[in-house]
């Protein structure tokens, strides 16, 4: 906090309530924006305070809608078309303008890439510091946001506060809370937001997006086929794709076989991977280390298959089954099939 001075006499009491940045692509709103309204409802009536959401884009109002049934009171919502495609200025410029006249205490923003790139340019603009990658999230008695998330190449967990500044500001991994059942019924105020920008707003323009599908989106999979060193080798991972392909389901893996090069680093699931919360997470030659399991143990439903009855997954799993995954797994696999 050294060096950042507000600006004048600020009085902190002003703040108040807690605001989540809703991140959408293409008038989709990111699963991770939901989740946080999920958790900052908590904290929210914990505090007492107004849950915010700040919708952003073009055409976007049904997205302000969904915010108050996934839990807001008040949703702010700026559409211009200069808002259609996320970039840096336009958007942080609205971000700051919001916070400015509504005053949130606690500003929350999922951490991808476009809620890393979004919140740090908004903290630099104000006096007050950032916690980011945040997996645990609450508040003491002195309103102050205890932002946790790993420390130390992943050894620890450091609990950050920013005690002197407001509003508080974190970024929150995917996959770690959990959003409230959406409730069509549920009423609160949407608020019109207009920003006028400036033509140093907007210096770069979005020719078009171009879908990759071969990227790994682990985040939003709601059927989960992870596979670790139990399966020998990269030719393991071919009898995954198979169940996974006809569950629909994405594959992924402990870092284990990624650090074997058997599959990418980017399938990891883990502490040092991605955390998932799909509704069915299949562990397959996976023994349940603790860094693998905080990343996946927030699964609705956990199928362990491992030939060691004392596998530490088991005690996280729903359904075990104790085998060999060279026999169960194609088994399976044929009986989804003639389902
Ligand atoms: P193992 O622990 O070797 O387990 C293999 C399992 O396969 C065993 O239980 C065995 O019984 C079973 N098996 C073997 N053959 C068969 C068969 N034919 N049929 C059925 N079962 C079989 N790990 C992660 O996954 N994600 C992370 O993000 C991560 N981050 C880390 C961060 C740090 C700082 C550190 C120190 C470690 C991290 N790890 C992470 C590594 C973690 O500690 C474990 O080493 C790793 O998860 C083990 O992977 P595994 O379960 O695939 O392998």
């Amino acid at each position: 906090m050294i060096g950042l001075q507000p600006e004048g006499d600020v009085d902190w009491s002003m703040y108040r309530g807690i605001m989540v940045v809703v991140e959408q692509r293409s008038g989709v709103a990111k699963p991770v924006s939901w989740q946080l309204l999920g958790e900052a409802r908590r904290l929210a009536d914990k505090l007492d305070a107004p849950l915010m959401a700040l919708v952003m884009g073009q055409d976007v109002s049904h997205i302000a809608q969904q915010a108050i049934g996934y839990g807001a009171d008040i949703v702010y919502h700026a559409d211009a078309p200069e808002l259609k495609d996320y970039r840096t200025r336009p958007y942080s410029r609205v971000c700051l303008k919001v916070i400015k006249t509504y005053r949130p205490e606690i500003v929350l923003m999922g951490a991808t890439y476009t809620g890393r790139d979004l919140a740090g340019a908004i903290a630099t603009h104000l006096p007050t510091g950032l916690t980011a990658d945040s997996t645990q999230l609450d508040v003491d008695d002195e309103r102050l946001l205890l932002a946790s998330r790993p420390a130390f190449s992943e050894k620890m967990l450091a609990t950050i506060l920013c005690k002197q500044f407001k509003p508080q500001m974190a970024t929150v991994r995917a996959g770690v809370f959990q959003a409230l059942p959406y409730d069509e019924k549920r009423t609160g105020k949407i608020i019109a937001v207009h920003q006028d920008m400036h033509e140093n707003d907007i210096v770069t323009k979005v020719l078009e997006f171009v879908q990759d599908d071969n990227r790994v989106n682990l985040e939003d999979a709601q059927v989960i086929v992870a596979g670790g060193r139990g399966l020998g080798g990269p030719d393991g991972f071919k009898l995954l794709h198979e169940l996974a392909n006809v569950l629909g389901g994405t594959v992924a893996a402990s870092r284990a076989a990624t650090d074997l090069g058997w599959i990418d680093h980017a399938y990891q699931v883990g502490q040092t991977g991605t955390t998932v919360r799909p509704k069915l997470y299949f562990a397959i030659g996976i023994s349940g280390a603790v860094q693998h399991v905080v990343g996946m143990q927030n699964s609705d439903y956990i199928v362990a298959i491992n030939k060691d009855p004392n596998a530490p997954i088991f005690q996280i799993a729903n359904y075990g089954i104790v085998g060999d995954l060279f026999e169960i797994v194609p088994l399976l696999t044929k009986a989804f099939q003639e389902r």
